[in-house]
């Protein structure tokens, strides 16, 4: 009964994301639209015109924000979770993010302390968790510092700290994190935070997060240990 429930919860939340996703993608595909049939009928200023293609560009961009903070919740759930080693889901994305770190010179520093922390879940989806909060890191950071990623087995869990050296966030703004569209970038979709609480949750983790203003903010993840694997998990890779 309990695996039904636990199932049940995490296709609502599935369900759910894909309801909101078509429509918050539809939004801004409807305002390019409207903006390139205006262009392609009427004959409009020059500065009007830039004003519609700069428009258009932003909101295609903000298209492809509320897909890439949300692409792994895309496919349907797979039948089977899989053992993953957190290590390697944690390098990997450190090599998705490298790009963003060079643009905004924030250099990337990782401190492994345990090499073959298995963990049960879905790929794409711990892979989309990191990269989320990764990401936001670095954007928290757009002079340049430090993003540390370090990892290590405590009893049962394996605790994953992110921390970066940013703008920080205030008490309020710690609290509304995770909230649906709680942003506050100018072109910010608020669904990166949501999405990482939903597969943390949906692992049966749990994450801590301190921030300063002006100093910098850490993530603290705990997931639980997969009670038994294959042997292979923990080598291969
Ligand atoms: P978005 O990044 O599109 O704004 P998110 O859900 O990813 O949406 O993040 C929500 C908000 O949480 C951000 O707009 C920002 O205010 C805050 N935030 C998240 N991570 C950090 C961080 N590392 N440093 C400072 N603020 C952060
Ligand atoms: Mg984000």
């Amino acid at each position: 009964l309990r695996t039904e429930i636990a199932r049940a919860e995490k296709m609502s939340i599935v369900s759910h994301m894909a309801a909101s996703i078509s429509h918050e993608v539809r939004n801004p595909l409807t305002v390019v639209r409207g903006m390139l049939q205006l262009l392609q009928y009427d004959d409009f200023a020059a500065d009007k015109r830039h004003m519609f293609l700069r428009t258009s560009i932003t909101e295609l961009d903000r298209a492809e924000s509320i897909i890439s903070d949300y692409l792994a919740f895309a496919k349907p759930m797979p039948d089977k979770l899989q053992y993953l080693n957190v290590v390697h889901e944690l390098l990997h994305t450190v090599t998705m993010v490298q790009p963003l770190a060079n643009m905004n010179t924030v250099q990337i520093t990782t401190n492994m302390k345990t090499a073959a922390a298995v963990v049960q879940g879905d790929k794409q989806r711990v892979q989309q968790c990191f990269l989320n909060i990764m990401k936001n890191c670095i954007e928290a950071m757009p002079k340049g510092g430090l993003l540390k990623i370090h990892a290590l087995q405590q009893d049962s869990d394996v605790q994953v700290l992110i921390q970066d050296t940013g703008i920080g966030m205030t008490k309020e703004q710690v609290a509304r994190l995770g909230e649906p569209y709680f942003s506050t970038k100018d072109s910010g979709t608020g669904l990166g935070m949501m999405v990482v609480f939903s597969i943390i949750d949906a692992m049966h983790g749990k994450m801590k997060v301190e921030s300063e203003p002006g100093k910098g903010t850490r993530f603290c993840i705990t997931l639980p240990l997969a009670v038994a694997y294959p042997e292979a998990a923990a080598t291969q890779q």
